[in-house]
């Protein structure tokens, strides 16, 4: 690895990124495929020099792309477009949720960022558009994954679509759609009799190995550049409400990685002079069948202990969340609260949502409205507070959890009669 590093700090003349900075002791490392600290064994984040990332205007950026690469200049890669991959993701919308905000009691404007809308219909296609640009620009020839499900999709979609070989790693237990969606972009699939944490533990072993040495594992060896991408999350919800920041966030959490980067987002927007200081608020959601992070929060400890997922937000199953901590961080600084939400009250999420906003949501997204509702109903959530949900990713990819559920009004003949007898005329 030490020659792509090397390698690295020629080749980011118009990154603002400058340096790798450890998140636990605050050494620092040149840019390149590296993600735990040598002295402390602690994860790494990119830094930036903060004099480039002043210089970007709002005009630069809306004379950009209509995706994320539109914030090139507040991300580490791709900065030069021969080099970036651009699917043609983010710049989802943000939906106002009147008709939620009435069901719930808000006083205050709700919006929803709908990322399914994102080209393999969950959010994380943000993280892979940068993890991949990186993997190119560091000199990587292939692409792996370990993942929950929609990492998967994403990563075989954007390989196929820059001819990059890829191999990825899940729990054989998925849902048939994620594997199917995955499978059907070529690329290799490997199929895991374990859970993430196991596929994840592999993982960490082959990124270490010879034969992998080309490999970028997207949350792995090329981390701090995969994280960076959520970050645009936030600032599409900034500049889609006109550049203002959002008074209260609620995001569902797995690692934990996506809710520590839009609160990432929001600090620089405000250190950048983007938008103006707002005294924001985020807010963190899982289930119940997974919930070390809430359960940290709940007890006012720092650190997360471990569990075995179960339950069906599968997409949110990482019982040993690698940003756990910093998502406690971010939530405890800005006076947010997280919690957790059973499998019944998900599916009650997913139809909520459904109902409310014409939006379907996969279980990770009931996930999030199902807290969204309950942080309300104690009081900790503020409706005379301007808000945004995150809904990360698309009920078609989990439909089991409502097809018994749901089902047509009536089944009936071709015939005024028919509609008669069925009450409906
Ligand atoms: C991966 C994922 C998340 C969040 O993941 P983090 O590891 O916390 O960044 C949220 N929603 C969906 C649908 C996901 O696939
Ligand atoms: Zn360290």
């Amino acid at each position: 690895m030490t020659a792509l590093i090397d390698r690295a700090a020629g080749l980011y003349p118009d990154s603002p990124a400058s340096v790798l900075v450890c998140r636990n002791c605050g050494a620092t490392y040149p840019l390149g495929a590296q993600h735990a600290c040598f002295e402390c064994f602690g994860p790494l984040e990119i830094g930036y020099d903060a004099e480039r990332l002043s210089r970007v205007t709002r005009e630069q950026i809306a004379a950009g792309p209509n995706s994320i690469w539109r914030y090139a200049g507040l991300l580490p890669v791709g900065q030069n477009p021969e080099t970036r991959v651009d699917s043609g993701t983010g710049m989802t919308p943000l939906i106002r949720a009147d008709r939620l905000a009435d069901r719930l009691g808000f006083t205050a404007p709700l919006w929803v960022k709908d990322d399914s809308a994102n080209p393999t219909h969950s959010f994380k296609d943000r993280v892979v558009s940068v993890a991949i640009t990186a993997a190119r620009e560091l000199g990587f020839t292939r692409i792996a994954c370990a993942s929950t499900g929609n990492l998967a999709n994403s990563v075989a979609a954007h390989a196929s679509r820059i001819g990059m070989d890829s191999i990825v790693f899940i729990p054989s237990d998925l849902e048939s759609a994620k594997i199917t969606q995955t499978a059907v972009y070529g690329g290799t699939l490997v199929a895991i009799e374990g859970s993430y944490d196991d596929v994840n533990r592999l993982c960490s072993e082959l990124a270490e190995t010879d034969e992998f040495e080309s490999t970028a594992f997207v949350n792995v060896n090329v981390r701090p550049y995969y994280a960076e991408g959520s970050k645009t999350l936030g600032f599409e919800a900034a500049e889609q409400l006109g550049w203002r920041l959002p008074q209260q966030v609620v995001a569902p959490m797995a690692s934990g990685s996506l809710l520590t980067k839009v609160h990432k987002s929001f600090k620089e927007l405000i250190s950048t002079g983007l938008v103006d200081p707002v005294d924001y608020r985020v807010y963190g959601a899982q289930s119940s069948g997974c919930s070390p992070i809430a359960q940290a929060f709940a007890d006012g400890v720092d650190t997360v202990t471990p569990v075995k997922p179960t339950g069906i937000a599968k997409s949110l199953n990482i019982g040993n969340p690698a940003d756990g901590p910093y998502a406690l961080d971010a939530v405890r600084s800005t006076g947010g609260a997280m919690t957790h939400v059973n499998d019944e009250e998900i599916r009650d999420g997913i139809q909520l949502l459904a109902e409310t906003c014409g939006v379907f949501a996969e279980t990770a997204g009931g996930v999030t409205t199902a807290v969204l509702k309950k942080l309300v109903e104690s009081g900790q959530l503020d409706t005379s507070r301007e808000t945004v949900l995150y809904n990360t990713g698309d009920g078609l990819k989990t439909l089991d959890a409502v097809s018994d559920r749901v089902a047509p009004s009536a089944v009936i003949a071709p015939t005024l009669k028919g509609m008669r007898s069925a009450g409906l005329l």
